[in-house]
């Protein structure tokens, strides 16, 4: 009886190892990908990116919208008998023009450094390579590919598109970079929930005058905005999982003169729904103590929270038992960074961090990890095949 559980074994490690991609074919794309520059404030460069992802879309034979402000719509066997899974991407980097000249693209060992190559042109090419793997055989309902020009700078644009894509869709994936192998607690984990980012930013105008001959005819802003901090701080609810704190600080124009301008930048994240909106009016609401100091403040939702729910551990469950059959483990966690994900989770499950492991997002050391790549491209492909 033992016989055919081992042939059983063997046809369905050959199976898997079949949906394995080719790791040359992965990394010539990204490549191509990372060595096209793509900084958010540059459209025209942003588009030369998205013009080489059409090209593999149309390969395989998608159907291709060109969305206002740039993003681009990639439809796969979109057949209408149910709502299409949804994968979501973005061509833009933080990095701007001639960055590639101090930080060229290239292989140490096991890793490939360069910009933007973690963040997220290798979930870019994965998504591709993930989507080949299927070889035309559409999973009902199809599979709809978003990729977006604008992320890296809170998606002025596309946010209208990734919600109205949300919506329809009957769960998102986000092959966005897992966290970092720097971290030594959640290394390569899945992102499960993100905190949702608020951008906020004070200016404080009070009086100038000569420190020395008649500081009692000026109004301080410095001394403002030293007693306004604590009170700023004070909105957070570490409890809730919602920090509030003053990051950057510049005022004053002399020695001898009383500080008539200072200005405070702020990073504020919120978990939970609500949370948001709560902290929004409490620091309109803040003005110091001296009446003479003008306070204007600059708030705006960057991104919603999204809550580590139900739909999105199911939808991890699932992905985890997959990485199990290919040979490979997987964890989640809830983290601080926001990106489009926060747009869909509140709209349709999401699971987020689905890209190529690696580390050093935004910073000089980003890289990915061409050993582990080819898994979470299978994983990807069956994600599409099942979810
Ligand atoms: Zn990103």
């Amino acid at each position: 009886m033992e016989a055919p559980a081992v042939s059983i074994f063997l046809v369905v490690l050959c199976f898997d190892r079949g949906m394995f991609p080719d790791p040359e074919a992965l990394l010539h794309d990204l490549l191509l990908l990372a060595g096209t520059e793509s900084p958010s404030a540059d459209p025209v460069a942003v588009a030369r990116v998205l013009d080489l992802v059409e090209g593999w879309a149309r390969d395989l034979g998608a159907e291709v919208r060109h969305l206002s402000g740039g993003t681009r719509r990639f439809a796969f066997g979109e057949d209408g008998t149910r709502p299409p899974l949804l994968l979501l991407a973005h061509a833009d980097t933080v990095w701007p023009h001639g960055t590639l000249e101090t930080m060229p693209l290239r292989v140490e060992g096991e890793r490939l450094y360069g910009p933007g190559v973690f963040d997220m042109k290798a979930g870019v090419v994965g998504a591709i390579h993930a989507l080949r793997a299927l070889e035309g055989q559409w999973p009902a309902g199809g599979i709809v590919l978003l990729v977006t020009p604008d992320e890296e700078i809170g998606s002025p644009s596309s946010r209208a598109h990734i919600e109205a894509a949300a919506a329809q869709a009957r769960a998102a994936l986000v092959p966005e970079p897992p966290v970092g192998e720097s971290d030594t607690r959640h290394a390569h984990a899945l992102k499960s929930g993100r905190k949702g980012v608020i951008d906020a930013a004070l200016t404080l105008t009070g009086r100038a005058a000569h420190a020395g001959n008649e500081p009692e005819r000026g109004a301080s802003a410095v001394a403002a905005a030293a007693e306004l901090i604590p009170r700023i701080e004070a909105a957070a609810r570490p409890d809730l999982g919602t920090t509030v704190l003053v990051t950057q600080i510049a005022g004053g124009t002399a020695t001898n003169v009383v500080p008539a301008e200072c200005r405070l930048t702020l990073d504020v994240r919120v978990s939970q729904a609500g949370e948001d909106e709560r902290v929004l009016r409490g620091l309109a609401a803040l003005r110091p103590t001296d009446r003479r100091v003008q306070a204007a403040w600059a708030l705006a939702v960057n991104r919603p929270p999204f809550p580590r729910s139900e739909a999105t551990l199911s939808l991890f469950a699932q992905a985890q038992a997959a990485a199990q059959e290919l040979g490979f483990t997987l964890t989640e966690t809830a983290v601080g960074g926001g990106s489009d994900g926060n747009f869909t989770a509140p709209l349709c499950p999401t699971l987020d961090g689905l890209g190529a492991p690696g580390d050093g997002a935004h910073a000089p050391h980003e890289h990915i990890r061409l050993d582990m790549w080819p898994q979470r491209v299978a994983l990807l492909t069956r994600l599409l095949r099942e979810v």
